[in-house]
């Protein structure tokens, strides 16, 4: 069912730059289109700069919420009236819920991780998780993850400039959670190996194996993976990843990309506001014809 923009339209953005290619719009227009909600979901260029006033207007127009993406996902928790608890641990907002003017913060990204594994029947409350990454998608996985029951944490990352976010992630997980978290440098190999003979899922959420590192993988032998591991890589283009690939040789049964993950953040946030499901198997149908490997 296809709805006409009329007087009663409610607005919801997305504030980020850039933000042209976003999928988004698409996404959620369609889904409002399925159900007959008369919503619209547009994409503005923000700046940091820009954001307050950007902010602002969501209150001023009375848009239901907005989406939140780089470089604003930080700053914007300043801006706002409440951050829910999750996202404040995570220190990151992507969706913004406007409720008679008062503005709340939420971050679905971990939300859809833990969403997009469910779905598939995996249960991984607690195990172990072997995370590998700790910007913006791996912090908000290892934080929903240990907030819904993960029971122990091998963080591994590179000592470059995200070493701080990963003490950061590791000290809160220890600290304001019930799981236990222990930090490594991505140079541990050998205990790399070794965390993944004993952990439920692996999840590598570097952006290794995505342009421009197409064809590459932090992991390259398929000995190091035991059949029952969950491997799970955040990216979702290219569909099927270098470690994905290794994962399949070695006869892994749960691999998984990042579409879904992508997919039902996209769907919490929907959630939140319009207190409805996304129909996210027709938006997955539509948005991304599987025979194509660019999303
Ligand atoms: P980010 O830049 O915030 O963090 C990247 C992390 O990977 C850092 O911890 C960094 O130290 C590490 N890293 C980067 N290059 C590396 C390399 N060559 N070797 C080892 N470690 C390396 O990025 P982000 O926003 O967290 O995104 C990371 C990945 O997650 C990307 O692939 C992105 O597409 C994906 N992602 C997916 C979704 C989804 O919904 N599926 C959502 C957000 C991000």
């Amino acid at each position: 069912m296809r709805n006409e923009i009329d007087g009663h339209t409610i607005l919801i953005g997305l504030m980020a730059t850039p933000i042209r290619h976003s999928m988004s719009p698409t996404m959620h227009n369609l889904a409002f289109s399925d159900l007959g909600l008369n919503y619209v979901y547009l994409a503005f260029e923000v700046d940091q700069a820009h954001l307050p006033a950007a902010i602002q207007s969501v209150r001023t127009l009375e848009m239901r919420g907005t989406n939140i993406s780089m470089p604003n996902k930080r700053i914007v928790l300043e801006l706002l009236d409440r951050v829910d608890p999750a996202a404040e641990l995570i220190n990151a907002v992507n969706t913004v819920v406007n409720d008679d003017g008062v503005l709340t913060g939420y971050n679905t990204d971990g939300i859809g991780f833990m969403r997009s594994l469910a779905k598939n029947q995996l249960e991984i409350r607690g195990e172990k998780m072997t995370l590998i990454g700790t910007g913006g998608a791996g912090t908000a996985i290892g934080i929903q993850a240990a907030l819904d029951g993960v029971r122990e944490f091998d963080i591994f990352n590179r000592q470059d400039g995200q070493w701080d976010a990963a003490q950061r992630l590791t000290k809160i997980i220890n600290e304001q959670t019930y799981a236990t978290a222990h930090l490594h440098p991505l140079s541990d190999q050998a205990g790399l190996r070794q965390s993944l003979q004993t952990s439920r899922i692996l999840v590598d959420a570097t952006g290794v194996g995505m342009k421009p590192l197409e064809g590459q993988s932090l992991l390259n032998d398929p000995s190091w993976f035991p059949q029952d591991l969950i491997v799970y890589d955040t990216v979702y283009a290219p569909r099927t990843t270098k470690l994905m690939q290794v994962a399949h040789q070695a006869g892994v049964k749960h691999v998984m990309n990042g579409l879904e993950m992508m997919l039902e953040q996209g769907a919490a946030a929907f959630k939140l506001w319009t207190g409805q499901e996304m129909p996210v198997a027709h938006v997955h149908q539509v948005l991304f014809n599987e025979g194509s490997q660019n999303g």
